[in-house]
């Protein structure tokens, strides 16, 4: 088995676990999910399974994100005005984010706790996480601009 098989069924377990019913799409957008590099949208999953499930909806798709995220499987990076995407990587990391794409990418760093610890010193607040994104063009746009 390999390791993202072995991801897929250790998420499949927990879902029973849960007592969430295994569905074939559902089972289709975990398996894309954790596949998946790209942090995508909702849309974005829809559109790569579309084909293979037409009667699916986005709203399927949305319900399925809302049981995976309430498991603690997915966690919803939201931007405001544009659509929310979804990692599955639930291990603390940072996010790199291409001007010229959008394109997310992971950065793994020891976590920042002690900026929470001063933060909450310095405020007063009640400190439950933090969120850090750096900003610039990926490889890929580098290679484009440069012709
Ligand atoms: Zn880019
Ligand atoms: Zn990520």
């Amino acid at each position: 088995m390999t390791v993202s098989e072995q991801r897929l069924q250790a998420a499949v377990e927990r879902l029973k676990e849960s007592g969430v019913r295994i569905t074939p799409q559902r089972h289709a957008v975990l398996e894309f999910l954790l596949n998946s590099k790209i942090h995508p949208t909702a849309d974005d999953i829809y559109r790569a399974l579309e084909d293979k499930f037409p009667n699916m909806s986005v709203a399927t798709v949305y319900n399925n994100l809302r049981v995976f995220r309430e498991n603690g499987l997915v966690r919803e990076l939201t931007y405001g005005d544009s659509s929310s995407r979804f990692d599955c990587e639930t291990e603390e990391h940072y996010h790199l984010i291409c001007d010229q794409c959008g394109k997310i990418v992971d950065f793994h760093y020891p976590s920042l706790y002690e900026v929470e610890k001063l933060a909450a010193q310095v405020t007063n607040f009640d400190v439950t996480h933090h969120r850090l994104e750096l900003y610039g063009t990926c490889p890929d746009c580098q290679q484009t601009t440069k012709h």
